[in-house]
């Protein structure tokens, strides 16, 4: 839960401490965690591991005890090795960085090559977290606006990034909260006109149609791009906090310098290492996932809605006047979706066909009410 004791009166609350201005009045991060039947907010995989998986996971972790008096591997060579056998494209582990959860290595990448005096730039509706990395590192928050399609427009993009020079370039391929891909093209003029390093957040890659490019092949050519993934969405394994990257050498070495000794535990590393060797099996409802996404986008605008075209495992809809109501509407019938992105619109998560068949009967009966 979220909530936040009132301040007590002896003195001893949050506000008779000495915080940074800059954080005065901040809320911590917060999707809503709610104990309700359909939880289709934050875009996790919905099918939980295999007994076999749980069994491997059980087996590892115990072994991982029997040393639990020493420190883990820091560099986590193992599992390194591991996400580069994983995402192919001839990376080797020397190539890959790995934390606790993609945000992670958002904050190592901000804290190695943002700052103070430094900007970062992304373009907006994006990811919420973000602008709270850039807050957390000293870094100023910029942002160059999306098509009204949530498309970037090339041109648009590079005169963003000649007018403001951002040390650092996000780019959410597909887009949170949008779910939009953006196009190698694209992409290659943004990297080319960017002074600073590109960051390619591919968070929800694997959700992409069939065919879609990876920035992963674009890796050879440009020394100061990244890519970012994570296990937490069609890997089903949000509960493990594995985020990882794939650059150059050096631009990993650059990140080892500020992460925390010892960052990523000994469990984390061994379980991880177990769910990638099982992953065609963790992977296997990405399919199922794709089509649910479909689907509902087809039944949402068969409703007379707006919908975001999704390469992700969520749909952005709307848009209502009172999106909070229509939120609040379904939240009352068990079904807990985001009030996210742009004014007037929600997300929601692509699940199983129980929880997309909960998710549209309560729609329907909140469009009667509110409409
Ligand atoms: C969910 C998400 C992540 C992943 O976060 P983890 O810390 O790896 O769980 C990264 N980027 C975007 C855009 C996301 O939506």
């Amino acid at each position: 839960m979220t909530g936040t004791a009132g301040p007590p009166s002896d003195g001893s609350g949050l506000a008779d401490l000495p915080l940074r201005p800059e954080l005065v009045g901040e809320e911590p991060y917060g999707a809503p965690q709610l104990d309700v039947p359909y939880r289709l907010n934050v875009n996790e995989n919905p099918y939980p591991p295999s007994a076999v998986v749980i069994a491997d996971i059980a087996a590892a972790a115990a072994t991982a005890a029997t040393e639990m008096n020493r420190y883990p591997d820091r560099e986590a060579r193992a599992l390194r090795a591991d996400l580069a056998t994983y995402l192919g494209h001839g990376l080797t582990a020397d190539q890959i960085w790995a934390a606790n959860g993609s945000n992670e290595v958002m904050l190592h990448v901000l804290g190695a090559f943002a700052g103070p005096g430094r900007s970062v730039l992304s373009f907006a509706p994006t990811y919420s977290m973000y602008p709270e990395y850039a807050r957390d590192t000293h870094t100023t928050w910029l942002t160059a606006p999306r098509q009204d399609d949530f498309t970037i427009d090339p041109d648009r993009a590079v005169a963003a990034i000649k007018e403001h020079r951002p040390d650092v370039v996000f780019v959410t391929s597909p887009n949170n909260p949008t779910g939009t891909a953006v196009a190698l093209d694209t992409l290659i003029k943004i990297i080319e006109a960017a002074p600073g390093v590109i960051i390619v957040d591919e968070a929800y890659y694997e959700f992409a149609r069939a065919g879609t490019p990876s920035a992963l092949e674009l890796l050879p050519r440009f020394p100061r791009l990244a890519v970012t993934r994570t296990m937490s969405k069609a890997f089903a394994f949000a509960g493990g906090r594995l985020g990882y990257l794939a650059a150059s050498a050096a631009f990993v070495d650059a990140l080892r310098i500020i992460r925390l000794p010892y960052h990523l535990s000994a469990v984390t590393q061994a379980v991880a290492r177990v769910a990638l060797a099982h992953a065609d099996e963790l992977l296997a409802r990405v399919a199922d996932l794709r089509a649910a996404r479909d689907e509902l986008a087809v039944w949402l605008a068969g409703q007379g809605l707006e919908v975001a075209e999704s390469d992700a495992n969520f749909i952005l809809f709307g848009r209502f006047p009172d999106r909070h109501a229509v939120w609040q509407g379904l939240l009352d019938r068990g079904v807990l979706i985001r009030e996210t992105g742009p004014d007037g619109w929600l997300r929601v998560s692509a699940g199983t066909p129980a929880e997309m068949t909960a998710f549209k009967d309560a729609l329907e009966t909140v469009l009667k009410e509110t409409r």
